[in-house]
């Protein structure tokens, strides 16, 4: 392995499995009491419009990226770096897991710049700072990452200092920076479906390339693609999962494919 940690694996839960992933969450502690490192980043997306609608902000997505105003970062921070991160935390510890909810604002973790100026404050990852990764995880703990970064990059005055980053981006730049042996991404639908909505349990970078290319591959997928493509500079697997199914991750992680997995030519 590349790094001085072990073996990790990068899950990131989906904002849709969000609620209906505890299971998954179950999972995960049975990995950490295998001695597995996880890191975990989450979405929040459908929670996010919730409380966006409940302070009548509406969301406008382009390319799949919600467009970030300053009263709507306002909300993405609250929900994912607050609810969406201690809900999650609250239920690991609970079922006797032990995790540490952090954003990517944490120790610097998620150093970003924005990504398209028509987009708002959204942003893309520029760096990793691992400090805060490599104190959590020897330690026994599992962190729990909300996508918020750093706007450490290119920041005009009087722009906010954080910046709202799509969450399978930072799984995807965590899993490089850290050099995972896995990365699995929990969503809501079966897995990469071809023109004709059946599942695609295997495809090669090329083939996942051409199906973004071809637009078979939209919204919503596109960052996680983009993300495996990105992660396989270093690790051996990467999937992007039904995290509806029960136990999705566990089995996954067990060799019984639950989803698409992209592997090396
Ligand atoms: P998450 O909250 O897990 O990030 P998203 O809604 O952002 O979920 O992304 C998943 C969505 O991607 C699916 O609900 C589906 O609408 C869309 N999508 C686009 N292209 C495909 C494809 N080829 N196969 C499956 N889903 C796709
Ligand atoms: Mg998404």
């Amino acid at each position: 392995m590349s790094n001085k940690l072990g073996k990790v694996i990068v899950v990131k839960l989906g904002g849709a499995t969000l609620g209906s992933h505890d299971t998954a969450i179950e999972d995960m502690v049975e990995l950490q009491k295998q001695g597995k490192l996880l890191v975990v980043v989450h979405g929040g997306g459908k929670l996010i419009t919730e409380w966006l609608s409940k302070q009548g902000i509406s969301s406008r997505f382009v390319q799949g990226q919600r467009v970030t105003d300053e009263a709507t970062l306002e909300v993405v921070t609250s929900v994912l770096a607050g609810l969406v991160n201690k809900e999650i935390v609250a239920k690991i510890n609970g079922l006797g897991g032990k995790a540490v909810g952090i954003s990517g604002v944490d120790g610097a973790l998620i150093q970003a710049r924005i990504k398209d100026r028509e987009l708002g404050y959204i942003g893309t990852v520029v760096q990793v700072n691992l400090t805060p990764l490599e104190t959590i995880l020897p330690s026994g703990y599992i962190p729990v990452v909300a996508p918020i970064g750093l706007h450490s990059f290119d920041k005009p005055d009087g722009d906010p200092l954080m910046l709202n980053i799509n969450a399978d981006a930072v799984a995807g730049e965590i899993a490089v920076a850290i050099g995972a042996d896995s990365l699995i991404l929990l969503t809501d639908v079966v897995g990469i479906c071809n023109q004709s909505g059946n599942l695609l349990p295997q495809l090669s970078p090329g083939e996942a390339e051409a199906l973004m290319v071809s637009g078979v591959v939209s919204g919503g997928m596109i960052p996680k693609v983009e993300a495996c493509l990105r992660a396989l500079s270093t690790a051996s697997n990467t999937s992007i999962i039904d995290g509806r199914q029960p136990h999705a991750l566990l089995r996954e992680i067990e060799g019984q494919g639950v989803g698409t997995t992209i592997k090396g030519d």
